[in-house]
C-alpha cells in the first residue's frame, strides 16, 4: 500500500525524489510551473559532492549516468589577490570528492529517467489548503486543482506550498551575486580564459568577489558577489547591460585588467541574483501528509551546498516512504527528524564563515578563504 505522492517543483529535489520513488515502485506526479524542460537555460556548473548529492544520485541509481556528464579537470581550483597573483592553487588529478557537471545536465538525467507523462509542465501552483485527514488541495494558475494524499514542496525559495507548514519567509541577506558568460574564451577571451584556468577561480576581499568557472563548451561563467543593500542595486539600472557593467566594474577599480575583463568583456547582458535565506535552524510542527524539500525548507546564502541538499533530501524522503509503505506520517517525521538537524549545520558552518570573512581586513580575505578551504579539504568537505 502506498499513497501516490504528489510534488510542487521539477528542480533537482523534486526530480530525485520523483526518481527514487520510481526505483521504488511508488508512484508520483510532478507539477512544474515551466512550460516545458527547455523553457530555461538551467545555469551553471554545479559541483556534487561525496557526501550528499552523490549519495542521492546513487540512491536514484544513476551513478553511471552521472559519471558521463563529470566534466575532466574542472574540480581545479585558484585563489587570486586584485593585482592578479596566484596566492593558491590546487589541480584536479582526478581524486576528488566534488566532480563539476552541468545543471541542465544533471535535470535532464533524472527527467530522462522517469517515466513519461511523470512532469506535468505549464502548471504553477497558487496555493494550496488543508481538507483535514491528511489531504491538500492544490490550485493552479489556469484555475485547475488537485488533491492529494501526501503533497511535497519542492517549489523552491518562494514555495506556495510552504505556508501550510510555516509562516517563515526568505530574508534578503545583503550580498547579491551578479551574473555574466564569456563565450568561447580560447578565441574571443584569451586573457580572461588563462586567468580562470582550467576549472574554478575566486578573487576575494571584504564585501566583493570575482567568482569564475570554466565551463563545456570553453564557456566562462562569471559571478561577481557585492555585499550591498537592495537599494544599491535597485539604483543600477540592469536594463542598460553596458551602464550596469560599468557601474559593476566600478567596485573592482584598481584590480588587474585581466580580472575585471571578466566583467567588462561579458557576453552577455549581466544578471542581478540577489541571495536569500530562512532562518538558519528553521523548522516545523508535523502537519499530516506534507512536507517540503531542497530550498523551499531551508533556503540559505551561496554555500555551493544547496543544490546538493536538495537532491539529499529529495532521495532520503524517496527512501523513507519507500521503507515505510502504509504509514506516511512515520515516513515523514523520520525524514524531517534528519533533514532538520542536517540543513541547520550546513546553513550554520556557511553563516559563520561569512561572519569570520566580515570581521578580517580586505587584505587578509584571500588568506582566511585558503586556510578555510584547506580546512575543509582535511575534514573531507572540499577535497
Ligand atoms: C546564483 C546561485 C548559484 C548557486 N550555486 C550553487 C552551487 O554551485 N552548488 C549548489 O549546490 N547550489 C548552488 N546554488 C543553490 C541551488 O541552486 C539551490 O539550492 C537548488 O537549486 C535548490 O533546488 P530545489 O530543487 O530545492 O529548488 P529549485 O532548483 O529552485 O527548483 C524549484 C522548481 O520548482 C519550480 N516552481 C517554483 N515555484 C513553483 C510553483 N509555484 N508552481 C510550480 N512549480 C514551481 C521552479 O520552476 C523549479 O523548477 C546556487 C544558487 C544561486 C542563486
Amino acid at each position: 500500500m502506498h499513497t501516490p505522492v504528489t510534488i510542487i517543483g521539477a528542480g533537482l529535489g523534486g526530480l530525485t525524489l520523483a526518481r527514487v520513488l520510481h526505483v521504488h515502485g511508488i508512484p508520483a506526479t510532478v507539477y512544474e510551473a515551466e512550460p516545458s524542460p527547455k523553457a530555461r537555460t538551467q545555469g551553471g556548473m554545479l559541483d556534487i559532492h561525496d557526501y550528499n548529492g552523490q549519495l542521492a544520485v546513487e540512491a536514484a541509481g544513476l551513478l553511471d549516468e552521472f559519471r558521463g556528464l563529470v566534466l575532466e579537470g574542472r574540480q581545479a581550483m585558484r585563489v587570486l589577490g586584485r593585482d592578479g597573483t596566484v596566492l593558491a592553487e590546487k589541480a584536479d588529478d582526478g581524486t576528488g570528492g566534488r566532480p563539476e557537471v552541468q545543471r541542465g545536465d544533471l535535470r535532464r538525467m533524472l527527467l530522462d529517467a522517469l517515466p513519461d507523462g511523470t512532469v506535468h509542465w505549464g502548471h504553477k501552483v497558487t496555493g494550496a489548503r488543508t481538507l483535514g485527514d491528511g489531504r491538500h488541495e492544490v490550485t493552479f494558475a489556469d484555475g485547475g486543482t488537485v488533491v492529494t494524499g501526501l503533497l511535497v514542496g519542492a517549489d523552491g525559495a518562494w514555495s506556495r506550498v510552504r505556508p501550510l507548514l510555516t509562516a517563515a519567509k526568505p530574508e534578503y541577506v545583503g550580498e547579491a551575486f551578479v551574473e555574466i558568460y564569456l563565450f568561447d574564451a580560447g578565441t574571443r577571451h584569451p586573457v580572461a580564459g588563462k586567468t580562470v584556468g582550467g576549472g574554478s577561480l575566486m578573487a576575494p576581499a571584504s564585501g566583493k568577489e570575482i567568482h569564475a568557472h570554466r565551463e563545456s563548451g570553453d564557456m566562462l561563467h562569471v559571478y561577481v558577489s557585492l555585499t550591498r543593500s537592495l537599494d544599491w542595486f535597485a539604483a543600477i539600472d540592469f536594463t542598460d547591460p553596458a551602464a550596469a557593467t560599468a557601474r559593476v566594474a566600478a567596485e573592482f577599480d584598481g584590480w588587474a585588467p585581466e580580472l575585471t575583463a571578466l566583467i567588462t568583456e561579458g557576453d552577455t547582458a549581466p544578471v542581478l541574483r540577489p541571495l536569500y535565506t530562512l532562518p538558519i535552524g528553521h523548522r516545523w510542527e508535523r502537519v499530516p501528509g506534507v512536507t517540503l524539500i531542497g530550498d523551499a525548507a531551508h533556503v540559505m546564502p551561496a554555500n555551493g551546498e544547496g543544490a546538493n541538499l536538495a537532491m539529499l533530501d529529495g532521495a532520503e524522503l524517496g527512501l523513507a516512504l519507500a521503507a515505510h509503505r502504509g504509514d506516511v506520517e512515520a515516513a515523514l517525521a523520520g525524514y524531517e527528524e534528519a533533514m532538520f538537524p542536517r540543513s541547520a549545520e550546513v546553513g550554520a558552518e556557511g553563516a559563520e564563515f561569512g561572519e569570520l570573512l566580515a570581521g578580517v581586513a580586505d587584505e587578509d580575505v584571500p588568506r582566511v578563504l585558503i586556510e578555510a578551504f584547506a580546512a575543509l579539504t582535511e575534514a573531507g568537505r572540499a577535497s
